[in-house]
């Protein structure tokens, strides 16, 4: 094994192949892969005619001078001198035809209530929360930061934004006041938009308090607009006069009529936080027309949206999933779109199910830590329901473990649904590696090939062909990140610097004979066993194949002899027994799977991971566990408590 090269190796042999059913094909969007190829092709060969035909299907109101400028890279600029509004692009562009009486919004709150909003209502409310904005000095370019729960509201308010050519900054309902405070300060944000609560299981989250808290070192923020969502409140909420506004006091009788603000190409579109995987979060920046294209067409191609398609994506919109694919990529096709407020398992582990049995949901697009928790609760919950409504599904945020995927498929999608698995991150703007659901062939586990434009490879450091390394992203594409704000340098460093002209990504990837692209976790996430270089996302999953593991999350940590040792931490399905025993037969399940090298120093069961918001995997605390290391940034944590009692467990094993 060659240390010098630090080549990574794969452990996973997965060969099952799963075809588009062919009535799937016939009507999708893209129908064989022969059309695929044949427009992938011509999208890398002259991608300045592609994206500027994609770009068409849209309104500007100004046509740009060129469609990448590549002078000073890698601020790379896309439609240049280009004006348009993609909340005009949202709303206003269904709003001559029939599109207009159709359901943009179907939105269901945590206790059952409901509310609709068809294009045209949803284009007045947009214009009316636009002029509230205005009203209370928020214009062009002012920063607005936006912790509502998963209410129609939070959309208004992200368009109404776009509307005025301010730019949002979401914030997942959930996080600390320190989190808050951080983001808000960041960005200086002069307006902050909340709600009186927000419900979760049943219990009601105080959001203007712990906003109230957060703001109080934060002079930039002039107003805060709340609205209200607490209804008995057990928690008062004080209102500070003249600072703080009722959104439904504000908004009363406020004209419906609001122009789009012309907005350049390049104009910021909104901030957003990444999840925080690997360390403090990154504000990420996101422009107009670009990221417009980016979403439109990806959304349009990888969910092959129809006019009678109800889809959900279950992510928050306090994560780039919710922006691109709750919002903005449906939004911008005239989709129908489901939003869900509360948990998935209130009041019991079916509410999904019953929620795609009544509002008919056909596409259904969530993240492999969802998917996991609905194995471990059991099958009988999704049987209760009738789910023939579905006809594609979707998943996002990590690789998903084939044992995962092949439960989704039959499970979920009784082997009839395509699933799309979805390789992209904040930073990307949309979806990068995807399957096109009439197209292509699906290997659970792989993310499969480059959607349109993009062109990927697998690297070795040194910028060399490798079949596993790293993921590369040789040229850029309209939905890319614009830069970290405030740190230009830290773009530049961060993600340009590895190989010349090509986008770093952070993680490890392999490319099968088929061109098939496999990410095998982060980069700062492979372990070095005894001389092997192996990605964690792939023994997680060699472990998710035993019939008792729910979840797992694998480390490496130092160990005299072989460099590195594994200290796995298990979660187990619903009624399996945490024994010594076990311990000991999923130590040899590796051994057997992988290779006695492999074998794991230590089994660790947990009942619950430490994960972001968006339910990664927070390896870094684990790591941080289990070398007796003070806990690094904590403050995008799902639920605190996980991690602490696990470092209790680990310190008393
Ligand atoms: P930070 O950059 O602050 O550590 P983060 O990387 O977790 O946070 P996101 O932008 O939400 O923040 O996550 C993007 C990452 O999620 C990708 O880099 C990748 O590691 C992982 N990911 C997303 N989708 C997939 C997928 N389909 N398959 C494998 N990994 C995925
Ligand atoms: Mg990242």
């Amino acid at each position: 094994m060659d240390q010098r090269t630090k080549k990574i190796e794969t452990v996973l042999a997965e060969d099952r192949q799963f075809h588009p059913p062919e009535a799937f094909s016939r009507q999708a969007h893209i129908p064989s892969m022969e059309e695929y190829a044949k427009l992938y092709k011509k999208s890398i060969h002259n991608p300045v005619s592609f994206w500027e035909s994609v770009a068409n299907e849209l309104v500007w109101f100004q046509k740009w001078d060129k469609a990448l400028e590549e002078s000073e890279a890698p601020f790379y600029k896309w439609f240049v001198n280009g004006k348009t509004n993609i909340s005009y692009n949202c709303l206003d562009r269904h709003l001559d035809s029939a599109l207009r009486n159709k359901a943009a919004i179907i939105w269901e709150g945590e206790a059952g209530d409901q509310r609709t909003l068809t294009y045209s209502q949803l284009h007045k409310q947009v214009c009316r929360f636009a002029n509230v904005l205005k009203k209370l000095g928020i214009g062009r370019g002012d920063r607005v930061a936006i912790y509502l729960p998963m209410v129609p509201e939070l959309v208004i308010s992200t368009l109404a934004c776009a509307r005025l050519g301010a730019v949002h900054s979401v914030i997942f309902a959930g996080f600390s006041a320190e989190a808050i405070r951080d983001r808000v300060l960041d960005c200086e944000a002069k307006l902050v938009i909340t709600a009186d609560g927000g419900w979760r299981r049943g219990n009601i989250l105080p959001l203007k308090n712990i906003v109230d808290e957060a703001i109080q070192d934060c002079a930039c923020v002039k107003h805060i607009i709340v609205v209200k969502r607490g209804e008995n409140d057990p928690f008062p909420c004080h209102m500070k006069e003249g600072r703080d506004y009722w959104y439904h006091d504000i908004i009363d009788g406020v004209s419906a009529e609001c122009a789009a603000v012309p907005m350049d190409s390049e104009a910021m579109l909104f901030l957003l936080y990444t999840s925080g995987t690997t360390g403090k979060p990154k504000g990420i920046i996101h422009t107009t027309g670009g990221y417009m294209v980016y979403t439109y067409i990806t959304a349009k191609y990888v969910f092959d949206l129809k006019p009678q398609d109800v889809y959900w994506c279950t992510a928050d919109i306090g994560w780039v999933t919710g922006h691109s694919y709750t919002v903005y990529g449906p939004l911008t096709n005239a989709a129908t779109v489901l939003i869900y407020e509360g948990a998935p398992n209130w009041p019991d582990k079916g509410r999904f199910w019953k929620m795609v049995e009544e509002h008919a949901v056909t596409i259904f697009y969530t993240a492999p830590t969802a998917i996991r928790s609905f194995m471990k609760w059991g099958d009988e919950w999704p049987n209760k329901y009738n789910l023939s409504s579905l006809r594609l599904l979707g998943t996002v945020g990590e690789s998903i473990n084939p044992e995962a995927w092949i439960w989704y498929h039959q499970t979920i999608g009784k082997g009839r649904c395509p699933i799309v698995d979805t390789w992209w991150q904040t930073e990307t703007g949309g979806i990068m590696l995807t399957p096109l659901p009439g197209a292509t062939s699906t290997k659970p586990g792989s993310a499969t090939l480059p959607f349109f434009g993009i062109e990927a490879a697998v690297l070795s450091e040194e910028g060399k062909e490798a079949e596993a390394g790293i993921l590369a992203i040789c040229r850029p594409w309209p939905g890319m990140l614009r830069g970290i704000y405030g740190d230009s340098q830290r773009y530049k460093q961060t993600y340009w610097s590895k190989w010349p002209g090509k986008y770093f990504p952070g993680d490890g990837a392999k490319k099968d004979k088929d061109g098939y692209y496999w990410i095998l976790g982060r980069i700062d996430d492979v372990v070095n066993i005894a001389g092997h270089r192996i990605g964690t996302a792939e023994l997680e999953s060699v472990f998710v194949e035993h019939e008792s593991v729910a979840e797992a999350g694998v480390i490496g940590i130092d160990h005299e002899i072989k460099g590195q040792c594994l200290v796995c931490f298990i979660s187990l399905k619903e009624g399996r027994q945490a024994t010594e025993s076990l311990a000991e037969e999923l130590k040899e399940w590796i051994a057997k799977k992988i290779g006695r090298f492999a074998m794991p120093e230590k089994i660790i069961f947990a009942a619950d991971l430490p994960k972001t918001r968006s339910g990664k995997i927070m390896r870094r605390l684990l790591r941080d566990i289990a070398s007796g290391r003070a806990l690094g940034n904590v403050t995008t944590l799902a639920d605190a408590n996980v991690v602490e009692q696990l470092k209790k467990k680990y310190e008393e094993d």
